[in-house]
């Protein structure tokens, strides 16, 4: 059992990771694909002329501050642009793709936050209307049905909360909390960048492995978005997935390299 996580963010291609999962699932690998698109979801605020606002919590991570709007917005991108247009290209190469959020048959829960602190401009404060949380349940029954029937999951964010409101929650730790649900062997998680990087401007600093006891030491090396990644990592690593490799997306057969060992290697 693999999942595959590939971010939003710019350069990623789309055509590559998509020929790797249609090869994957082609061999009969038993997968779930995960996908992001912070960037576009970025683009899509901006335009509609609510940039997205993003806070730091006091333990120093990064999030996305959702409203309802914002939400609305997410969606849109998420759901509505690119996992119809993963599930359109796996279609096209074989792949009978089925697209989730969270939300579609309670596939991934999590309570939600309402409020969070926040530190902004070296202030402390507490920002409400808030929808946004951490996926803590995997609705594995469903998924599975999938799969056993040959058909590939497609899921992205957003998820739903106890409550059943709809909320925005992390694509690298739902990634790590669905390969632990499912004792995933193996979890890859790609983004734009060649994995973690002891200087995130040198591409060429890249760490090649790293023994999972001692990844809570490289907490502070990831920066912004990485955090999350490592995170994930750690979360899945813990509850027995065997080995997550970091890897970059921008190249050709992304899935096949990091499945090599190209990239950061945490087991
Ligand atoms: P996603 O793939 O989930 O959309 P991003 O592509 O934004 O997320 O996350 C990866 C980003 O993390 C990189 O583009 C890079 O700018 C940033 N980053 C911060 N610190 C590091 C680091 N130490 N190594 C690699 N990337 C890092």
């Amino acid at each position: 059992m693999m999942v595959i996580k590939v971010g939003g963010g710019k350069g990623i291609s789309i055509e590559a990771v998509c020929q790797d999962v249609a090869d994957l699932v082609k061999r009969g690998e038993r997968l779930i694909f995960v996908h992001g698109g912070s960037h576009e979801t970025n683009e899509l605020s901006t335009a509609l002329g609510k940039p997205p606002r993003f806070v730091t919590s006091v333990s120093g991570v990064e999030s996305r501050y959702t409203d309802r709007e914002t939400l609305e917005i997410f969606n849109m991108v998420y759901v509505g642009k690119m996992n119809k247009r993963y599930v359109e290209r796996l279609q096209q190469l074989g792949v009978n793709a089925v697209g989730l959020c969270g939300a579609d048959g309670r596939s991934m829960v999590g309570e939600r936050k309402a409020a969070i602190k926040v530190v902004e401009n070296g202030k402390r404060k507490v920002l409400r209307n808030d929808f946004t949380g951490r996926v803590e349940q995997i609705n594995t029954e469903l998924l599975n049905l999938l799969l056993d029937h040959g058909y590939t999951p497609v899921l992205c964010p957003p998820a739903i909360s106890y409550e059943n409101e709809i909320i925005n929650v992390d694509g690298d730790r739902m990634a790590g909390a669905l390969a632990a649900a499912f004792e995933a062997e193996t979890l890859v998680i790609l983004s734009n960048v060649p994995g973690l990087l002891q200087d995130v401007d040198d591409p060429d600093s890249l760490v090649a492995s790293i023994d999972k006891t001692r990844l809570s030491s490289f907490f502070d090396m990831a920066q912004g978005r990485m955090k999350k990644k490592v995170m994930g990592a750690s979360e899945a690593l813990h509850q027995g997935v065997g080995t997550v490799i970091l890897g970059d997306a921008r190249l050709d057969h992304p899935i096949q390299l990091a499945l090599e060992g190209r990239g950061t290697v945490i087991r």
